[in-house]
């Protein structure tokens, strides 16, 4: 199963304006290798603009979390009507820094998954262990329940467009990127659970992303295993030249 790989930016709370405009035009104005996607999510009050510098480039648009309401009395929210009126079309949800900093719950993130993508937005949803969860042997068991409980009532129809990221907590802003070893067996087992979740059709259509630490220097060694289908980057999605050295991963 060929399994588009997916080179995702992260920008979070990070640029200015001006930094953020740059950044697009840096981004966007090289060719895309052939088969790959890329895919940038600025913070939410730059969205438009960032959309209107990476229209027709080919770069996707994404915000950084997504509410599952179109409209309504939704204070902080960001709407999937809206971020698809500024051309966007992936939302990132259950980031760690959502869930760990803000609260969101397993149960949030699943309903923002199904809100996504009820509202035509693919869904990157993450998971990952902390740091103790890995000491303690539990990561298989927290991959496992998040994934569960985040995939709870997905349409058939949508199933195989949904995104999946690993990244282990303690590899994200840390610099301790996970090994490409480690990266491998975590998201081998994520696609064993997502095939007893849906199917193991779906499960081999599925992008699982690898987040935590991704730069210039490691993508390689990742992008070579045989389950990791991209990555979701934080740090070094912030600079253009690094951005586009990890676009351009060799193979
Ligand atoms: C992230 O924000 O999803 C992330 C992986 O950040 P970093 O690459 O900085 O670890």
């Amino acid at each position: 199963m060929q399994r588009i790989p997916l080179l995702a930016g992260n920008w979070k709370m990070f640029p200015t304006l001006a930094e953020a405009t740059e950044l697009a035009r840096g981004i966007s104005t090289p060719a895309i290798p052939a088969g790959r996607q890329v895919m940038l999510a600025p913070p939410a009050p730059y969205l438009h603009g960032v959309g209107e510098i990476l229209r027709e480039s080919g770069v996707i648009l994404a915000s950084q979390n997504i509410c599952w309401e179109a409209k309504g009395a939704f204070t902080g929210e960001i709407s999937p009507t809206m971020l698809k009126e500024a051309g966007g079309t992936m939302a990132i949800v259950g980031h760690s820094e959502r869930r760990q900093i803000f609260g969101e719950t397993d149960k949030m993130v699943n309903t923002r998954l199904l809100g996504a993508l009820q509202h035509d937005i693919i869904p990157i949803l993450c998971i990952g262990e902390t740091l103790e969860e890995r000491e303690k042997e539990q990561t298989l068991a927290i991959l496992e329940g998040q994934l569960l409980k985040g995939l709870t009532n997905v349409p058939n129809h949508s199933r195989s467009k949904i995104i999946v990221a690993y990244e282990p907590v303690w590899a994200i802003g840390t610099g301790k990127t996970a090994t490409s070893k480690q990266a491998q067996e975590a998201h081998a087992f994520i696609r064993t659970a997502l095939a007893d979740i849906f199917d193991k059709t779906i499960a081999e259509q599925i992008r699982i992303l690898y987040g935590g630490s991704v730069n210039p220097t490691t993508v390689d060694e990742l992008m070579a295993e045989p389950d990791v289908d991209g990555a979701l980057v934080g740090g070094a999605a912030l600079q253009t030249d690094s951005f586009l050295r990890i676009i351009n991963y060799t193979a």
